[in-house]
């Protein structure tokens, strides 16, 4: 057994490898994707573990200048700055070097997709992506807090212009499901929406989320109240996150994480929870005028049909969307979501997460 030190040869091979894997590395290297951290320091799950690793200064510096991933190119954000060289969802290799220890010698894969967010602890500054999602679960509670469904067509919207793959969850239906909210749901199901409905007070939905899981990186995200962290932990009961009270006083919930993590979950199918409780700022950027119509699913068999190529389908003459809204075949309360992302900015702000009931 040979008991070479870090091997010189991780300095002058290819630190970012291409897309197909030339197989030079080292075999001492260990793949895996990265579940959480930030500055400097981050876990990443192994075939043999859980491992607490740095990164290497030369990946490190390669890494931070300047970003140019595809998916920064996707999502259109301004003044966002990326301050962790890797994030959440990276596909790594690790030299590992004791204990439960190791170091980040490769970037195998950043997917698509990216999820940007402001930190919710102000003064920390800092703003964590996390790569790799795949799929958007929207949680809205039944009631307490009554579900914010402009908020959710927010969401609908940021999820389409990623090409997420985007499902709803409502929880907390032990508290009654009233009928204007059946109706609603109804209409999401006929637009092509999954409508998962789960209580975590009794159990009812758990496995049929679990099942939406499977396979997929998927991000939490609903206003707070809703019951994320509390799915997550029937999820995964050994996380032992700590749920939040809502306050009293200020009705306002607690963030009950801080930082973006990636949850691995148990069982046949896998799959990964992007744990995003206590979200308050999303930095997903505006969706680009022309697309906007597109982020509405139901819209798109008419959107060829416009008379104007460039319809706003907010008052043109011959317009495709507005004919099929006054025939009834649209939905009115999506199309007004529509009017009023329209021009408007689809980024989640403060005012929108429906805290104060
Ligand atoms: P988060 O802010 O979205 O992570 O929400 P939490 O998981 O912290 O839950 C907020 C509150 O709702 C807590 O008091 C939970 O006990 C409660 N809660 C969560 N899920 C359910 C549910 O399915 N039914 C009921 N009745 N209460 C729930
Ligand atoms: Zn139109």
């Amino acid at each position: 057994m040979s008991a070479k030190h870090a091997a010189p040869s991780f300095d002058s091979t290819n630190l970012i490898s291409n897309n197909d894997s030339s197989h030079t590395y080292d075999d001492s290297l260990l793949e895996g994707i990265i579940l959480d951290g930030g500055r400097g320091i981050y876990r990443v799950e192994t075939a043999t573990g859980l491992l607490n690793c740095t990164i290497r200064g030369r990946l490190r510096k390669q890494l931070e200048y300047p970003i140019s991933a595809s998916a920064h190119k996707r999502v259109k954000k301004a003044t966002v700055k990326v301050h962790d060289p890797v994030a959440v969802g990276d596909k790594v290799r690790v030299l590992p070097t004791g204990g439960n220890t190791g170091v980040i010698e490769e970037v195998i894969a950043r997917a698509n997709g990216a999820f940007t967010r402001l930190d919710p602890q102000k003064g920390q500054g800092s703003i964590r992506s996390v790569s790799g999602i795949d799929q958007m679960i929207a949680v809205f509670a039944a009631r307490a807090p009554s579900p914010h469904l402009r908020l959710l067509d927010r969401f609908l919207v940021l999820a389409e212009a990623q090409n997420l793959a985007a499902l709803i969850c409502i929880n907390k239906v032990d508290l009654g499901v009233e009928p204007w909210l059946e109706e609603r749901l109804e209409v999401y199901r006929s637009i092509g929406y999954e409508v998962i409905l789960t209580s975590v007070a009794d159990g009812q939905g758990i496995e049929e989320l679990r099942g939406v899981l499977g396979g997929r990186t998927s991000a939490l995200l609903g206003p707070s109240g809703v019951g994320k962290s509390s799915l997550l932990n029937a999820l995964e009961p050994e996380l032992g996150l700590r749920v939040s009270a809502v306050s009293a006083s200020t009705n306002k919930g607690r963030h009950t994480t801080t930082g973006t993590r990636l949850v691995a979950l148990q069982g046949s199918d896998g799959g990964y929870i992007a744990d995003t409780a206590g979200i308050r700022a999303l930095a997903l950027g505006n969706v680009a005028e022309g697309r906007l119509d597109w982020c509405f699913p139901e819209f798109r068999p008419y959107l060829q049909s416009c008379r104007l190529s460039d319809c706003s389908h907010l008052r043109e003459p011959g317009c495709a969307v507005l004919a099929a809204l006054t025939e009834g075949k649209l939905d009115a309360e999506r199309y007004d979501s529509y009017c009023r992302l329209y021009g408007g900015s689809v980024e989640a702000g403060e005012e929108d997460w429906g805290d104060t009931e």
